[in-house]
């Protein structure tokens, strides 16, 4: 199974479909994440918060899959943000996941109240130059957050990492990284499981046609709207069916359909307010 590419816009390539391990438990996470290495997953998408760095790391290392053909992405914890912490931060992430780099390191929440999170891009961008991860981006940035980026800085996020599903479309954000090069990786793909979304007509509908599950039609929405995404799983048999969703296509009118889902309510928190 061949999940495609995107192109980034500092030129390097992140496969489109993913794995997410937040809310897996740490001691199962090696034995899943060994799981999906085998049916074919290449993105891991793990954070400092979630604690389990270290299985992800050693399913890795177990693996036999060459490093370079696996995309990991870690996150740096909102009480990190700082310089000196974050430096800690990657350093104690890198040790955890046993590698030398990741692919991508986020800054995970914009924490406005803090108001470090312009030193911390600076420190983010030392990071990419140093070598311990080859892309840097942000996490549940808005516009407003990422236009102070790019103002003060310059240096624009490779990815925004948001919460984005068809009840929760994002579309003034899309507009905005759109027009700045930066990709989109939609959190909480499915929702999170919090609402009826299989059970809507249009999802409910497009799965019947295809003759797929309604997660697979979810996913599809995402991938043919050009966003990446890392459904969480801590089943084989649907991390199997979440990465077989190669073999359909949504119409224009399913996906208008599915379009017509946003409700502009978010499941998680609001990255202005938020202060964990
Ligand atoms: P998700 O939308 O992927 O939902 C996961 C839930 O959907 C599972 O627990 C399961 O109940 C259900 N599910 C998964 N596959 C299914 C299937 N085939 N059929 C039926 N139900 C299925 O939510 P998520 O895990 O929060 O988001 C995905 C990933 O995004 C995370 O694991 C994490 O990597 C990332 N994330 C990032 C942030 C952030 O602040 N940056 C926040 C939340 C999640």
């Amino acid at each position: 199974m061949t999940v495609p590419a995107l192109t980034l816009n500092d030129g390097r390539s992140i496969p489109q479909l993913g794995l997410g391990v937040f809310q897996m438990e740490p001691g199962d996470t090696e034995r899943l994440v060994g799981e999906a290495l085998a049916m074919g997953y290449r993105h891991i998408d793990t954070a400092a918060a979630y604690r389990n760095e270290d299985g992800v790391g050693r399913a890795i290392a177990s693996s036999g899959v060459p490093r370079e053909e696996i995309f990991v992405t870690t996150k740096l914890w909102n009480r990190d943000q700082g310089a000196d912490s974050a430096h800690r931060a990657i350093e104690t992430s890198l040790e955890k996941l046993g590698l030398d780099h990741v692919d991508l390191y986020l800054i995970h929440w914009p924490r406005p109240d803090l108001d470090l999170y312009v030193e911390t891009w600076r420190a983010m961008e030392a990071f990419r130059q140093e070598g311990l991860t080859l892309s840097i981006g942000v996490s549940n940035f808005t516009p407003a957050h990422l236009g102070r980026l790019l103002e003060e800085t310059g240096t624009v996020p490779a990815v925004d990492q948001v919460e984005l599903h068809p009840a929760f479309a994002q579309t003034e954000l899309r507009k905005f990284t759109a027009e700045h090069g930066i990709a989109i990786e939609s959190w909480g793909p499915l929702g999170q499981g919090k609402y009826d979304l299989f059970g809507t007509p249009a999802v409910a509908d497009a799965a019947a046609a295809h003759g797929v599950s309604p997660a697979q039609i979810v996913i599809r929405w995402h991938l043919q709207n050009g966003l990446i995404v890392f459904p969480k799983s801590s089943h084989p048999e649907r991390m199997r069916e979440n990465l077989d969703v190669f073999g359909f296509e949504l119409t224009g009118e399913q996906m208008a359909a599915i379009d017509a889902l946003d409700s502009g309510n978010r499941v998680g928190a609001d990255p202005d307010t938020a202060t964990f």
